[in-house]
């Protein structure tokens, strides 16, 4: 398999073991966001010169996987945050992202610059459902502020913390990490999977080439 060259089976397996604890419809929402990768990855890369060397379309799917639940710097690459920072145009401004988030979270050590620069929020913002020592938007699904005719934010200057990382969500308290939002209408996302995947089968072809030196 050509992700055995890339990663040892266990550490693998202890990854994807973390991501399976999600649940089934974010198990659902993965897959369709690795088939949308699958299709564009094999635009790029395709899989006819390859054959020869026993490359076949499940090694393309396993790349992906691995580029969709691990960052690269496991393999002393970028983090997702470093790659999509660089990439504000991956965004296509669908807005799906603004319309469908529920609670939109945000940080109790937020409040005060929100509110500093738009103390008319005051209104808006409610304690958080899930975590009560932090707060949320009164009206989301769709959020208040999205405007949907100019697919942009009414309030960008002063939006939460989880609007300017999002495609990435941070998670984990004591050691917290970013992980990628597992919305496979994001064109955002797909685009970062998809460099990731290039990366690590480019990377995986050259350690297949040594090691038949
Ligand atoms: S981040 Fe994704 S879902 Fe949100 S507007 Fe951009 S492309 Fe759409
Ligand atoms: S605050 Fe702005 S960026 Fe955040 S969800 Fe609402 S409309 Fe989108």
């Amino acid at each position: 398999m050509l992700r055995d060259l890339l990663i040892d089976k266990k550490l693998f397996e202890n990854i994807h073991e973390k991501v399976l604890n999600e649940g089934n419809e974010e198990l659902i929402k993965r897959k369709s966001l690795e088939r949308a990768v699958l299709k564009k990855l094999r635009k790029k890369r395709s899989l006819k010169k390859y054959k020869k060397n026993g490359i076949a379309k499940s090694d393309l799917k396993e790349i992906i996987e691995l580029a969709d639940i691990a960052s690269l710097e496991l393999f002393g690459g970028p983090s997702d945050y470093q790659i999509v920072n660089e990439h504000p145009e991956w965004c296509s401004h669908c807005g799906t992202c603004c319309r469908e988030s529920s609670p939109i979270f945000i940080h109790k050590d937020e409040i005060n610059p929100i509110l500093t620069f738009k103390p008319d929020l005051k209104t808006e913002i409610v304690q958080n459902v899930d975590y009560e020592e932090h707060f949320m938007f009164k009206e989301d699904l769709p959020c208040k502020f999205h405007n949907l005719e100019a697919k942009r934010c009414k309030i960008y200057d002063v939006r939460p913390q989880v609007c300017k990382t999002y495609p990435l969500v941070l998670m984990g308290e004591d050691n917290p990490y970013y992980v990628i939002d597992l919305r496979h209408k994001c064109d955002y996302i797909i685009h970062l999977v998809l460099e990731k995947s290039v990366i690590l089968f480019d990377e995986a072809l050259r350690r297949l080439e040594n090691s038949k030196l």
